[in-house]
């Protein structure tokens, strides 16, 4: 024998040995070839890069193989999950990840269930003429690689899931490791449905114990064809970084704007309920508002009386205090982990408050230096800064978006404010008049997404982000009329 093939037997060996012992490499996430390991019953959870990828190429090459009422069938056994287990499996994450709020982890899930868009969305194009046939079609990319966020783990992976097999797609996950066993659980009963449904099984692939190595790994590996990501800005700099197509559901900062026409009890109630939702996890939650001075008292008291808790200005100096540093290398603030999307009386207790039952949100006048107004504070309170008029709302709203290209939202009735803003902001969401949600579909026109693709482009995903537009031409003279 070789000393180079002396070599690869004791690699294949050890790579063996700890497959079974269930550990991954201890060199970079990945491993060596997978081509003699199992990959069967696992139901999509692996404990290394490679073994997934493996898997998940190989349940591509079945699924493309199968009728495309088939693939409707595997759609649906996500969709049944997240609706009939919400409950099970959004205490499970709450449970795990420790952020956010019960009520509206169930409802994320159910509404990725019911509202996320399948396959009715791929339709064939074709157009017939002197020269023939022209059909366009939308074809799969193979293998997706995803990194899904700690603040909506298992409604991401299922709606990134949903709209990527819809697709003819496969995808490896690298989870948040702060929500890596709820997703790893929520995939797991997917996989096991599926199989027993259409009999493949790894649809869905999931690293079990996820690290930078193993998203490293899948970013590089030769067998994921292209890269899906949600997270904040260290996360979507790595992606757009990768010499793979990349789809980037990057962070944001979404500013609200309150305009002297408002209709200020409207707006109260619009930002108190987006900002609230999850205890503001959500990347397209209000987290800034400027208000116009002429309408600033009257919208600082309706916000009292729609479940907001104003906090005086001790209190708040004191909040951000507690909840904010500044990073010594950008000089960006960060929020502290312990109150990321905590309750408001967990931001109370900090400070000394004891906030009133039923309270849905913390909020205070501040100025705009205030490290809340240019922090993604991701947690129940709200900067109220008062302008003086429109044109000083609208710039510091584009100011403090920090160019993420995210979510804006203005509160108006006046078209020109409403068109003027628009156009500033130039953000992948601009709602008048609504809530955040209301830019996904709830409670507004349109189909809901999770991952708003905001660097690269693409905005809401869809089914058709994760496909490939291939046409196929047949000339002749084929017209009947
Ligand atoms: P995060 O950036 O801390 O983590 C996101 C994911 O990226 C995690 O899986 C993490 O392990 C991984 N990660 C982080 N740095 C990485 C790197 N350098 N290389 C590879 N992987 C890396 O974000 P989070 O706290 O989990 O989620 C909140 C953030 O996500 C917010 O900024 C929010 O705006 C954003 N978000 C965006 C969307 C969208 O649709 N645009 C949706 C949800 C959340």
């Amino acid at each position: 024998m070789s000393a180079v093939t002396d070599e690869q037997t004791v690699r294949d060996v050890v790579s063996e040995v700890l497959a079974r012992l269930g550990q991954a490499s201890p060199t970079n996430g990945s491993a060596a070839p997978a081509a003699s390991r199992s990959v069967k019953g696992r139901f999509g959870v692996f404990d290394n890069v490679e073994d997934a990828v493996a898997a998940a190429n190989d349940a591509q090459r079945q699924l493309v193989t199968r009728t495309l009422e088939q693939r409707g069938q595997a759609v649906q056994c996500i969709r049944d999950i997240v609706i009939n287990q919400a409950d099970e499996l959004g205490r499970m994450e709450l449970a795990e990840t420790k952020i956010g709020r019960l009520d509206h982890k169930i409802e994320k899930l159910v509404v990725v269930g019911e509202k996320v868009p399948g396959m009715e969305m791929l339709c064939t194009d074709a157009v017939s003429g002197d020269h023939g046939l022209c059909v366009t079609e939308h074809a799969p990319f193979g293998v997706i690689g995803v990194i899904t966020p700690v603040t909506h783990s298992v409604p991401t992976l299922a709606c990134n899931a949903i709209m990527m097999i819809a697709g003819g797609n496969t995808l490896v996950c690298n989870p948040h490791p702060a929500g890596a066993n709820c997703a790893a659980e929520a995939t797991r009963r997917w996989n096991r449905a599926i199989a027993e449904k259409i009999g493949i099984e790894n649809l869905i692939c999931l690293i079990a114990t996820p690290t930078l190595e193993t998203a490293e790994a899948i970013f590089t590996h030769r067998d994921v064809d292209m890269l899906c990501v949600t997270g904040g800005p260290g996360v979507a700099a790595a992606a757009m970084a990768s010499t793979k197509k990349a789809v980037v559901a990057g962070p944001g900062n979404p500013p609200a704007v309150v305009d002297e026409t408002a209709d200020i009890e409207n707006a109260a109630t619009g930002i108190i309920f987006g900002a609230a939702y999850d205890n503001n996890l959500l990347c397209i939650g209000e987290k800034e508002v400027f208000v116009v001075d002429a309408v600033a008292d009257a919208l600082l008291a309706a916000m009292s009386r729609h479940g907001g808790y104003q906090l005086d200005a001790a209190q708040t100096a004191a909040l951000a205090e507690a909840a904010i540093h500044q990073d010594a290398k950008s000089g960006h603030y960060i929020p502290d982990r312990k109150f990321v999307g905590a309750d408001p009386t967990v931001l109370g207790e900090a400070i000394g408050v004891s906030v009133p039952a039923g309270t849905q949100v913390l909020y205070a006048e501040t100025d705009e230096r205030s490290p809340f107004v240019a922090c993604e504070q991701m947690m129940p309170f709200v900067p109220i800064v008062r302008c003086r008029n429109v044109d000083e709302a609208i710039a510091k709203a584009v100011y403090y978006e920090h160019g993420f290209g995210h979510t804006a939202i203005i509160w108006s009735r006046s078209v020109d404010n409403m068109t003027k803003m628009g156009k500033a902001a130039n953000t992948t969401l601009f709602i008048k008049n609504g809530a955040c949600m209301t830019g996904l579909g709830l409670g507004g026109e349109g189909f809901v997404s999770y991952s708003i693709a905001t660097p690269t482009g693409e905005g809401p995903t869809s089914p058709l982000t994760f496909t490939r537009v291939r046409r196929c031409v047949m000339v002749d003279n084929l017209r009947i009329l």
